[in-house]
């Protein structure tokens, strides 16, 4: 099989809130379906970092990584990362989170606007609502991507999986080309790469996120890298549909996919 199926960028332990399983455990499954690395990936949303515990939790991770990454050495490529979401709501802690441990990978994500909860647990959108949260949600992307302090950006058509599943509402990505050109532009002018994020097949929307349309987009505008994540919560989703990743990036006009380690992209062809 191709190594770029076999390479899983973005997943989480029980040192999420919403992992189910020891890294331990995680790497036992990866080993056993034959994956060639994985990259740890806990959350650690920055401005709740104090009140939900992110300062004990992505210790906690780290350190499990580390002896995963022992205990597997020479079966599985283990690497050390973490999804820092909502960074450019309090820079100087996120800088403060990713200088203290040496990670691999450091994903960029956004999960909820400034005051707002995620929008996972958001039950009801109306269309006007849709299209305020995501211009807010783009310019926020673009925030961060002009911090630019990480290697990935996480599953950027994010909130379109809950204005699906939670109010029926499908979007038009074409009427957000300008901030997508702007935000697509940026991330390749710091040469970060953007996740093909596969979790978003796992939900009523079954969609990539992004899709292949706008991966080619980031591609037209100079993109350099992308990488897969299937944003796992359990092992049996490890790699899933990462056939399907590799079709929309080949469509997309690229030849390889990366995975970072040291922050270094390593390039896996196809
Ligand atoms: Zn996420
Ligand atoms: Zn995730």
């Amino acid at each position: 099989m191709n190594n770029c199926l076999l390479v899983d960028t973005h997943l989480h332990s029980d040192n999420s809130p919403d992992g189910h399983h020891s890294a331990m455990f995680i790497c036992e499954s990866a080993a056993e379906k034959n994956l060639k690395a994985i990259s740890f990936t806990d959350h650690c949303e920055i401005d709740v970092f104090y009140q939900d515990h992110y300062d004990r939790s992505t210790v906690q991770s780290y350190f499990e990584v580390l002896k995963a990454r022992d205990a597997y050495r020479g079966k599985l490529v283990v690497l050390r990362g973490i999804e820092l979401g909502e960074p450019t709501y309090n820079l100087a802690l996120a800088e403060k989170v990713i200088s203290r441990l040496d990670y691999d990978i450091v994903i960029g994500s956004l999960h909820n606007l400034r005051g707002l909860q995620d929008f996972y647990y958001m039950e009801h959108f109306t269309v006007e609502e849709t299209k305020r949260y995501l211009t807010e949600y783009y310019d926020e992307l673009i925030r961060m991507a002009d911090w630019g302090r990480f290697d990935t950006m996480a599953h950027i058509t994010y909130p379109l999986r809950y204005f699906y599943s939670r109010s029926g509402i499908s979007v038009d990505m074409n009427e957000y080309k300008k901030q997508t050109d702007e935000l697509f532009s940026l991330l390749a002018e710091k040469e970060i790469a953007l996740e093909i994020n596969t979790g978003g097949l796992r939900q009523p929307l079954n969609k990539l996120s992004p899709e292949a349309d706008l991966i080619k987009r980031f591609r037209e505008l100079g993109g350099k890298y992308v990488t897969f994540g299937s944003d796992a919560h359990y092992v049996e989703h490890l790699a899933k549909d990462f056939d399907k990743a590799a079709e929309a990036a080949k469509y997309a006009g690229f030849d390889c996919c990366v995975f970072f380690q040291n922050h270094n992209p390593m390039e896996i062809p196809f």
